[in-house]
């Protein structure tokens, strides 16, 4: 009977093949991967790297220089034999807007096709999702040339973070803690049609962790199996990056929810209605509560790791606990996905030199590998650059194949 409604399931779904057409467009994929994370490089150096013939390789290559995505130039004559033509990417091949929704303020960047940063702006974020999309739409706006001089800048793509819940797949808010107006809004679809523009929508540790894939490509073999985690002030995103691809679950709305794990049942209550989920023990107003009766509020996690580096014993005493709870959700993560590395973003990652080694050994365990390091830039930086990521993957992502 099982095997019945499979084959009903495979009949009903589109099922997806290899076609001479997307065998091109995975190798066009893997030319401008190779090309970004090795410019200036040869066509004969790129047929190398990749095991691409060259005649297929200089096919791509000239079609992607006649859609102005790459730029070839001649390299400087050395000594005899012929002088090579180098490719690179063209930061001016493709436009984008990235945004980064944050409780307090969003921010919205300008980049090419490089993913550098062009120009950035801010406005604080609305409490309804109709002014955030009168909003973003003016910040878009903002960032033309205001002199007649210069022709409008054609943006392509859009992508947003937002620090909650989505349906990926529709782009529309399913849960945004900070912002209960939110829910339901089809916030993807609303924005694309005043900004006309493809627009996408999707968690903000999903978006970090796309952005800790794309600069660990400079790495040998990069970054292919990991966890992101953000260490909030009141609660715990993150992001599971499974064979370079992101697990949404499977029905797109969200995964990685470590954030509950129950770790203590007799701990704090938490939000969603359980007792001691891990959140509620690692978050930064725990590791505050820990060290102060004063309230919580912005500002107090600096204050406790500036405490610690200070010699204060009860902030040392303060972080050291979050370090312990830190090490034992992580090896629990570790467990259950054997990832090669768990990358930890927040304002406890500031203080990583005071608790990193302990992250590491306190639950570790000889039965597994466990490699924690904090992000490369503050968690605000990540979202931001992983939307832009986002917006520049329409280039760079191979088709998907299979169901
Ligand atoms: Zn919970």
């Amino acid at each position: 009977m099982a095997l019945d409604r499979h084959a009903e399931e495979g009949r009903k779904r589109k099922i997806r093949t290899a076609t001479p057409s997307t065998v091109r467009k995975v190798n066009r994929s893997i030319l401008l991967h190779v090309i970004r994370t090795h410019q200036p490089v040869s066509r004969a150096d790129i047929s190398e790297k990749t095991g691409i013939f060259r005649s297929n390789v200089s096919e791509i290559v000239d079609e992607l220089i006649e859609e102005g995505l790459i730029n070839e130039r001649r390299a400087r004559p050395s000594g005899r034999g012929r002088v090579p033509i180098h490719l690179s990417l063209n930061d001016d091949g493709l436009y984008v807007i990235g945004v980064s929704m944050r409780s307090g303020q969003t921010s919205v960047a300008w980049a090419g096709l490089t993913g550098k940063i062009r120009r950035e702006l801010h406005f604080v974020t609305p409490s309804t999702p109709e002014e955030f999309v009168n909003q973003l739409a003016a910040a878009v706006g903002e960032m033309q040339p205001s002199d007649a001089a210069y022709s409008p800048v054609a943006f392509r793509e859009c992508a947003i973070s937002v620090p909650g819940l989505i349906r990926a797949d529709q782009g529309s808010v399913v849960w945004i803690p900070s912002r209960p107006a939110f829910s339901g809004f089809p916030l993807a679809r609303r924005v694309q049609d005043v900004l006309g523009m493809p627009v996408a929508v999707d968690n903000d540790c999903n978006r970090a962790a796309l952005a800790e894939m794309w600069f660990s490509d400079d790495q040998v073999g990069g970054l292919n199996n990991f966890v992101f985690l953000e260490i909030g002030e009141i609660g715990v995103g993150a992001g599971i990056v499974l064979n370079r691809s992101l697990y949404q679950g499977h029905d797109s709305t969200f995964a990685a929810e470590f954030g509950h794990m129950v770790v203590d049942p007799a701990g704090p209550q938490c939000e969603c209605g359980r007792r001691g989920c891990w959140e509620t023990l690692v978050c930064d107003r725990a590791s505050w509560r820990r060290y102060s009766q004063e309230p919580f509020g912005e500002g107090s996690a600096d204050t406790l790791v500036q405490a610690a580096r200070s010699g204060s014993v009860e902030a040392i005493r303060a972080l050291e606990q979050t370090a312990d709870y830190l090490s034992l959700g992580i090896s629990n993560i570790v467990f259950a996905l054997n990832p090669e590395l768990v990358i930890v973003a927040g304002k406890i990652a500031s203080a990583w030199d005071l608790i990193g080694e302990r992250v590491q050994s306190a639950h570790g365990s000889s039965k597994i590998r466990m490699h924690v390091r904090p992000a490369r830039l503050p968690v605000t930086e990540m979202f931001l650059h992983g939307s832009i990521l986002r917006a520049l993957s329409t280039v760079f992502e191979k088709p998907k194949l299979g169901w």
